[in-house]
């Protein structure tokens, strides 16, 4: 594949946290360091056609968890020239707070979302404990009011969304989390969001602790390594070592 179909890949940091304890960034027993979370919204783009992947928390949600709102995720965009007002694709990987907010960021886009997702959240487990925490409900009910206007395009497994990127079903995280492949320059890159919130969760093979299945999980690790052309094209979904691995465009914005 070559001109056209290949694209550049964007993490654009809008949000922070201090601290994150090992018991939540690793499942079971892990020595771990005192990690901090980065919140991303990604852009693939090869300026012509521009996926952006996930949309972030709202600030009154993620202010009330006590995460940092650094900027909206539109201010980053436009960092990169991309006018989130006219941007027609956006992929939500799953429906936690941080990923879903800010959907009236993008007034003209349809939102891509796996089936299982759509059906988890609005179906009999969406409300047990252990799940009902990880949402904000008025999130979901934007979702559910963006299918009723046509706004929202399902996907059931692996769908070419654009020419040369792709979402792919990665259930594990969430019952419905999808995870995102497009052709760059150097091959196949893997946009993981929650199907690996750091690089250590895949490396070491300890999960968050936050998930429906752990087994999925281990089978998006799999997955994940499959699809990418090399490991170095795996960006995971809330690692600050994101910042520091990839290429430095602006502040807070890094490409593959
Ligand atoms: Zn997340």
């Amino acid at each position: 594949m070559a001109g056209v179909d290949q694209y550049r890949i964007y993490a654009v940091r809008y949000g922070h946290r201090d601290t994150v304890p090992a018991w939540e960034a690793f499942h079971k027993e892990h020595a771990a360091p005192l990690y901090g979370m980065d919140y991303f919204v990604w852009a693939i783009t090869n300026g012509q056609r521009t996926v952006i992947v996930d949309t972030g928390y709202s600030e009154e949600e993620g202010v009330r968890r006590g995460r940092q709102f650094l900027r909206s995720p539109v201010v980053g965009l436009a960092e990169l020239g991309i006018d989130a007002g006219h941007v027609e694709h956006v992929v939500l990987s799953h429906f936690h707070y941080d990923h879903i907010g800010g959907t009236a960021l993008f007034p003209r886009a349809r939102f891509w979302v796996q089936e299982a997702e759509m059906r988890f959240y609005t179906g009999p487990n969406a409300t047990r404990p252990a799940f009902r925490g990880s949402i904000y409900l008025p999130d979901i009910l934007s979702v559910v009011t963006l299918n009723y206007e046509g706004r929202v395009a399902f996907a059931d497994g692996d769908v070419e969304i654009v020419s040369g990127i792709w979402v792919h079903a990665a259930s594990g995280h969430t019952a419905g989390m999808q995870i995102v492949s497009a052709e760059t320059s150097r091959g196949r890159a893997v946009l993981t969001s929650d199907a690996s919130h750091y690089y250590a969760n895949m490396d070491e093979g300890y999960a968050f602790n936050t998930f429906v299945d752990l087994a999925g999980v281990y089978r998006a690790y799999d997955r994940i390594r499959a699809l990418a052309a090399s490991p170095d094209l795996i960006i995971p979904g809330h690692d600050p070592l994101v910042l520091q691995r990839l290429k430095p465009v602006a502040g807070g914005i890094v490409e593959l």
